[in-house]
């Protein structure tokens, strides 16, 4: 197993090469392409993602659970795979849940949050027995009173604005005016509503940040995070059960990123998993998305023309923003900068140049690589943008210009 070599990316880890193709599952990528019918396409490795969660869970230290955030990739193949080598799932619509209770985990083990919860999704949830991750009073009242409407104690958790923010987030979700959770202050009093209705708080949920990879703003967040879950916890009759501090991990995607090392991270939670069993009798979770699924996904692509323009070569595929908006750089980016891209049927091709990769759209905006340095391609050849195993076709405009949609595959 080799690591494909890009003149700017950190290499790309864990894939096959095969007679200078790229295989995923084993399967070279023109036969997979030709098993999958048509193109444009996602396939996500069954091995990678196993190998990620497998191998954070082995460093996990004891007290300390992991969870998927499903909306990071709800293909239901994906999350099934997942439930079975994770300790829960976290989800963010009612349509999340109902993918997250098909794999047949239990309901304690699905954490609901979002800030904006339907009554209909509360009452899904409290009828599921599933944890809501309660964002405001007004999701505080409704989900007690669909408790009493059903007959059912709510199982019921509090997520936390918090005063602190996460240093060196991609995406910043906490700390400072946000529409997420409750603000600090307010926190206690719910609490407090919540142990007068006869219930036990589940847990408080504190989440600052995706995109992180910076383990010294990890660890800082964490150990920040522990700190104010446990004082909320300290005044409760009847203690929480778990105290989740998100996650944020990030992967490296653009040039000069690095990838993220998880040893010291994971190892400054040992002391706050101990000091949260013994000061609540309560367990941490960490719940990640991006990190579990991202690096073992690809974005395969079919060149349906190569043009030149004023000496730039421009490669126009039949894929594009309307199932990768992340990779034409329009999901959240300030900048534009490259995710790692290839030529999937020509690794290692001695001859190379300067190439731009384009989608069909009528719009500036369909770029899936500006001018990188790759394998000279021709018309059929097969690229592809690795890093595509979180946030591609449900976080993409599929209907913006009325192309087929992508099709997605675990192999
Ligand atoms: C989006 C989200 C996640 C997952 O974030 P990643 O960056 O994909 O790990 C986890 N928890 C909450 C509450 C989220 O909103």
């Amino acid at each position: 197993m080799t690591a494909i070599a890009f003149p700017l990316h950190t290499p790309i880890e864990g894939f096959e090469v095969i007679d200078g193709e790229l295989a995923i599952g084993g399967q070279r990528l023109t036969r997979l392409a030709a098993r999958v019918g048509s193109t444009p396409f996602f396939a996500y490795s069954r091995a990678l993602i196993e190998q990620r969660a497998t191998h954070l869970r082995g460093q996990l230290p004891p007290g300390v659970h992991l969870h998927y955030a499903i909306k990071a990739n709800p293909m239901p193949a994906v999350v099934h795979l997942l439930a079975g080598l994770t300790d829960g799932l976290d989800v963010a619509s009612g349509r999340e849940m109902r993918v997250a209770l098909d794999t047949g985990v239990a309901p304690d083990r699905v954490s609901f949050a979002g800030p904006g919860k339907s009554q209909a999704e509360i009452d899904q949830a409290v009828a599921a027995g599933i944890t809501l991750i309660l964002e405001s009073e007004r999701q505080l009242e409704q989900a007690l009173q669909a408790g009493r409407r059903l007959g059912i104690e709510p199982r019921l958790a509090l997520r936390v604005n918090p005063s602190f923010e996460l240093k060196g987030s991609g995406m910043k979700m906490g700390g400072g005016p946000k529409p997420f959770g409750i603000d600090e202050a307010r926190v206690p009093a719910l609490a407090a509503r919540i142990e007068s209705e006869g219930l036990a708080l589940v847990g408080f949920h504190l989440y600052s940040g995706s995109q992180n990879l910076s383990a010294p703003a990890l660890i800082e967040a964490q150990r920040l995070s522990v700190e104010l879950g446990l004082a909320l916890a300290a005044p409760l009759r009847r203690g929480i059960r778990w105290l989740n501090i998100g996650g944020g991990f990030g992967v490296p995607y653009f040039p000069g990123d690095k990838a993220l090392d998880t040893a010291p991270v994971l190892e400054a939670l040992a002391p706050l998993a101990e000091k949260t069993t013994r000061a609540g009798d309560a367990h941490l979770v960490i719940e990640l998305g991006r990190y579990l699924v991202a690096s073992a996904g690809v974005y395969v692509a079919r060149v349906i023309d190569r043009k030149e323009s004023q000496g730039q070569v421009f490669l126009v595929t039949d894929g594009g923003l309307h199932h990768h908006l992340a990779a034409s750089g329009n999901f959240g980016q300030v900048i534009r900068k490259n995710y790692p891209v290839t030529i999937g049927n020509r690794i290692g091709q001695a001859e190379v140049s300067v190439q731009s990769v384009v989608g069909p759209l009528c719009t500036p905006l369909d770029l899936l690589a500006d001018r990188m340095l790759m394998p000279t391609a021709e018309r059929d050849d097969l690229v592809v943008v690795f890093q595509s195993g979180a946030y591609g076709p449900t976080a993409s405009p599929s209907g913006f210009l009325s192309h087929p949609e992508s099709i997605e595959v675990l192999v």
